[in-house]
């Protein structure tokens, strides 16, 4: 196709606005996919995504439309994934494309999601054509959220198009639009090859699977290819493009957007944001990298029947396969016996990670408490990343703890602006801006990373009845007063639930930790004391009383279906637990003992 007649285009949008729904709808109205044979969300292709309704990998594409100018034209389509965790996928695939639809739920407006993602296309470049969905809804009010845009984003909304994902309504005017509005690629065919590696991932049958953008030459099926940044060469066995399933081609040009596989074993291999080239006489100049995804939030994944470690390690191998950016490494606790301390992008991460472990491999786990990354400066000089916290050096050694801080953006209706202002100042917040756009303030916090990954988004979904939206970005580290916290059950340490807290939280955070355990922790036949401590000092302490009766004994011994239920049920709840010494401690206490509210 000449360049003339290619648009590369992304959706940006905050999660639930649209952005999937809308993609249907542009795949459908074109007849890329044939009427029996589309289904709901169709690029959504991971179970988990489709459960939860959100996009985790970039997925691409390739539409033919004819225009009303009678032309035909090739639509590639990037649709991004827009949780704030995979912000990076956001960023990787803006690279590729010209331009971008701006989805806006035009019964809610802009939210922190539309101002991060529309930042990054900003960035990239882009032509943005705004588009307000859901006019099909009566609370739809399409001239005050297009006033919204201009006045928060500050690009023009005069044009914005007016269009029901839900009814097809303004699809044609979207697709005109991208014609119209979006530019068309730029790139020298007669150019060494210069591609950009977009994405990859794992494919049981046709191993690594490269997504490409094509900005100068041709890649064709059967050449050998260099990818710059190791100068590994690959030979090319198969080009083609997705409609969304995988059509072979013979050969991709300049603007083109597609897939090449070249017998690639693992997703490492493959480095994101790399130029790809000829094998001889290749282009002198890469393309600038992307930096790649870092690991933020941490925590160890043990098997709850300890017999099943060889098949986590299997699991875990696997997954890793097929996402470069979960990190992983063997870990033994004593408590917990042999597992992985795992690295993820943020909360969401772990939590599709463990879901998936627990689902597709069929392993129940005990996810440990999540720790972000701390720098430990040690009297002698050196620095320590401390990943776990039940690895802190002793304290007489450190010199000064570093931890990493955001800044976070949260748009928020105003009646609810105190409690948010609360919640982060709860979580050490220090204020950096407050505005008003309408009904809605934008505060932008300056918070520790420790206090969000917790489940600070939970509290604030819960603050304001889910009408916050929220995202941040890493900003540094700095110093402050940290100190390691840990958990006595009966006496004995469990290293699993050892946290690093702030020294004038630590009271605080000790004493509801222990009520928490209290309540999480099903009585035994004996006594169990419960406490915190930092260093030898014990900081909290609770005591759960003795067990006196049998679980049975109110049954009456009357009923026996009744009084095997209640045994089965014991005993499914006992699988669920691990013993520390001689006490079993139920998989959730790891996770909910460290909630706050
Ligand atoms: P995404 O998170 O941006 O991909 O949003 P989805 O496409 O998954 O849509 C979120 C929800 O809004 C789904 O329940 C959709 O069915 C619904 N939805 C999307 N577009 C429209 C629309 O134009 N009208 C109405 N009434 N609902 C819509
Ligand atoms: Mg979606």
């Amino acid at each position: 196709t000449d360049l003339a007649h290619i648009r590369n285009f992304s959706i940006v949008a905050h999660i639930d606005h649209g952005k999937s729904t809308l993609a249907d709808r542009l795949i459908q109205e074109t007849g890329t996919v044939k009427d029996r044979d589309m289904k709901e969300q169709l690029l959504d292709s991971m179970d988990i995504e489709r459960e939860r309704g959100i996009t985790i990998k970039a997925n691409t594409v390739r539409i033919d439309y004819t225009a009303d100018n009678g032309e035909q034209y090739v639509l590639n389509l990037i649709d991004t994934p827009g949780h704030v965790d995979f912000a990076y996928e956001v960023s990787r695939s803006m690279r590729a494309v010209e331009g971008s639809l701006l989805v806006v739920d035009s019964t809610q407006g802009v939210e922190a999601q539309t101002l991060a993602n529309v930042y990054q296309a900003i960035e990239a470049d882009h032509d943005i054509v705004p588009v307000l969905n859901k006019i099909d809804l009566p609370a739809s009010d399409c001239d005050r959220v297009a006033e919204q845009i201009e006045d928060v984003i500050g690009i023009d909304a005069s044009e914005a198009i007016q269009v029901s994902a839900k009814t097809g309504q303004g699809i044609h005017e979207t697709l005109e639009s991208i014609i119209t509005h979006l530019p068309a690629p730029q790139g020298n065919l007669d150019a060494p090859l210069k591609a950009m590696l977009v994405d990859s991932w794992y494919d049981a049958y046709l191993g690594v699977i490269v997504l490409v953008r094509i900005m100068d030459g041709t890649l064709k099926k059967g050449m050998r290819v260099k990818f710059m940044s190791n100068n590994t060469l690959h030979h090319v066995d198969r080009v083609g493009v997705f409609r969304p399933e995988m059509e072979m081609v013979d050969s991709l040009g300049p603007g083109e957007i597609g897939f090449l596989t070249a017998s690639i074993k693992q997703v490492r291999d493959t480095r994101v944001g790399d130029t790809i080239t000829n094998d001889r006489n290749g282009t002198e100049v890469a393309l600038d990298g992307f930096k790649p995804a870092q690991p933020v939030v941490f925590c160890g994944l043990f098997p709850v029947d300890s017999s099943e470690f060889e098949d986590l390690r299997d699991a875990i191998d696997k997954l890793a396969l097929n996402d470069a950016s979960f990190s992983f490494e063997m870990e033994t606790s004593a408590a917990l016996g042999f597992g992985f301390r795992c690295g993820f992008l943020g909360l969401l991460h772990l939590e599709v990670i463990r879901d998936r472990i627990e689902r597709e491999y069929d392993i129940e786990l005990i996810t440990t408490a999540p720790s972000v990354i701390y720098h430990v400066y040690m009297k002698d000089g050196e620095m320590i990343e401390l990943h776990n916290p039940a690895d802190m050096p002793d304290p007489s050694k450190v010199d000064h703890i570093e931890e990493p801080r955001i800044k976070a953006t949260i748009l928020v209706p105003d009646e609810y602006l105190g409690d948010v202002l609360k919640l982060c100042q709860d979580r050490r917040g220090i204020q950096q801006d407050l505005t008003y756009a309408g009904s809605r303030a934008m505060v932008v916090y300056d918070l520790p990373l420790n206090e969000i990954v917790f489940d600070f988004y939970d509290r604030l979904k819960s603050v304001t009845k889910g009408y916050a939206s929220f995202d941040y970005q890493m900003t540094g580290y700095t110093e402050d007063a940290l100190v390691k916290m840990s958990v006595l059950v009966n006496d004995e340490p469990v290293d699993a639930l050892s946290t690093m807290v702030h020294r004038d939280r630590a009271e605080m955070r000790g004493r509801a930790m222990c009520e928490k355990l209290k309540d999480l922790i099903p009585r035994h036949m004996f006594k169990i004391p419960i406490q915190a401590a930092i260093g030898g000092k014990v900081i909290a302490r609770e005591t759960l009383s003795a067990l006196r009766k049998d679980v049975t004994a109110k049954c009456y011994g009357g009923d026996a279906t009744r009084k095997r239920k209640l045994l089965d049920k014991q005993k499914a709840g006992k699988k669920k637990m691990r013993q520390f010494g001689k006490v079993d401690i139920p998989q959730e206490a790891f996770i909910s003992a460290l909630k706050m509210d």
